[in-house]
């Protein structure tokens, strides 16, 4: 059975400690290198960790998870951790990949997990690691368990791997399109900031409601609303209440959901804590979210429990330019999901963030701004060439990106990039929006 599922599918390896999960792992996505088998993207932002990478096998992308993410805790048995492991997994996946050792054979562990697998409503496959020889009948014995077919790799040495992979591109379900009239918000940022108050809050104003149509019921994955005309779609407010379900869930599952719903989102809102303040976690996402060219806004909450006088908000926000500088240009709103002070600006703000993200501007008003730019601050030489910028266009919006022309476009220093850079933002804003430069050679 095929799962609907919303944006890049996950695959996640299930199976009890020592068979091999993130050998499998590794093999799998591996690093380019010889053995490895599917090509981890080096899309920006998407990155690997070590629990899972973005991946793909003949053009099908997804994401694979290893969840050996047991917790060291000795006071927890091994079979509740690993039913615990095996729940969230069936949870948050759309396929599968329960792991058997060959060599160990059946194990009494096995069985428990097969048990929670056959209850789940979720397609899974059985695969046989450890098989070196795949000519061996090893691992005829899993036949026995009755779970069709058996699938022998091994993760030593990359044996079998491909057909692995080609079986798992053939279970998984296709990305359906996304839908583009709508502007896909993403809430985003650490567990216990109030993402699910504030999409609550902004939910429950009844007269932002579209229809509860299947599909766009509050209980489906995605909300939809409208707000001064426009259809906004909040992505994955399902992952918002799984995680308020799950508090002590593995980490790394909010982890991957984060960046999932980065990848489907126009605009990002990060939520941090007003009393915690910027922290490495949140300045992550936020990178993520640049880095992948979404817009972004923040969203200080909590702000009811924060001590402050007329200046507080000001300062906040210079704090956290200072620790990171892009943040300079993403525009803060202080709310208070228990009193709902400001909320609804968050919509305001969410509008005019899109509109920065998609602003172009003309060629006439591009070349003059870097005239005004040159004029003031030459590009310095390099290696004894001169160094020239003859012309410039935007070349696309969401995020804006802008063309630069010249003699030498490898030759132009990067501080002179970054003054290009604040230039243009001096010029013409884009608040919200992430800003690309790239540089290229004159047509002759
Ligand atoms: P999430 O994990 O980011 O979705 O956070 P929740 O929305 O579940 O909120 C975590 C906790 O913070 C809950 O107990 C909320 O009631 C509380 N909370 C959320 N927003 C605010 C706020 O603006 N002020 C105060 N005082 N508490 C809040």
């Amino acid at each position: 059975m095929k799962t609907a599922t919303r944006g890049v599918p996950v695959v996640a390896i299930v199976g009890r400690p020592n068979v091999g999960k993130s050998a499998l792992f590794n093999r799998l996505v591996g690093t380019g290198g010889e053995g490895s088998a599917a090509i981890v993207s080096d899309e920006p932002g998407t990155t690997r960790d070590r629990h899972f990478a973005r991946a793909d096998w003949n053009g099908q992308v997804f994401w694979l998870v290893d969840t050996g993410g047991l917790v060291d805790d000795p006071h927890t048995p091994m079979d509740v951790e690993i039913r615990r492991q095996v729940t969230e997994a069936i949870d948050e996946a759309d396929l599968l990949l329960f792991v058997v050792d060959t060599k160990a054979g059946l194990t009494p562990s096995d069985r428990r997990i097969l048990d929670l697998l056959r209850g789940s409503s979720r397609p899974w496959l059985l695969v046989a690691n450890k098989v070196d020889d795949p000519s061996s009948p090893d691992f005829y014995e899993f036949y026995e368990l009755g779970a069709g077919e058996v699938i022998p790799v091994s993760a030593a040495n990359g044996k079998g791997s491909g057909d692995l992979l080609d079986v798992v591109v053939g279970r998984i379900p296709e990305s359906p399109p996304e839908e583009l009239e709508s502007l896909r918000v993403a809430v985003v940022g650490r567990p216990n900031v109030g993402k699910s108050s504030i999409v609550n809050r902004l939910l429950g104003e009844d007269r932002l409601v579209v229809s509860d149509q299947a599909g766009t019921t509050r209980d489906a994955i995605d909300a939809p609303l409208v707000y001064h005309g426009r259809s906004l779609v909040f992505i994955d407010t399902a992952g918002l209440r799984r995680q308020a379900r799950v508090s002590d869930g593995i980490e790394f599952y909010s982890s991957l959901r984060t960046r999932r719903a980065i990848e489907r989102a126009d605009i990002c809102v990060l939520v941090l804590d007003a009393v915690a303040g910027l922290e490495g976690q949140d300045l992550k996402i936020a990178a993520l979210a640049w880095e992948a060219g979404r817009a972004l806004m923040i969203v200080v909450n909590k702000w009811d429990l924060k001590e402050k006088d007329d200046k507080t908000a000001a300062k906040f926000e210079k704090e956290c330019a200072e620790k990171a500088p892009f943040l300079a240009w993403v525009p803060f709103v202080f709310t208070s999901a228990t009193t709902g002070q400001r909320v609804t600006r968050i919509l305001d703000e969410v509008l005019k963030v899109d509109g920065e993200w998609h602003k172009r501007i003309s060629t006439s008003q591009v070349n003059q701004t870097l005239e005004a730019l040159v004029a003031r601050r030459q590009p310095p030489q390099a290696q004894g060439h001169d160094v020239r910028l003859n012309y410039a266009t935007q070349v696309e919006v969401a995020p804006p990106t802008f063309a630069v022309f010249g003699n030498h476009p490898d030759l132009v220093a990067d501080h002179y990039v970054r003054y290009l850079h604040n230039g243009f933002r001096a010029a013409w804003g884009f608040m919200g929006a992430p800003l690309r430069i790239l540089l290229r050679r004159k047509a002759a």
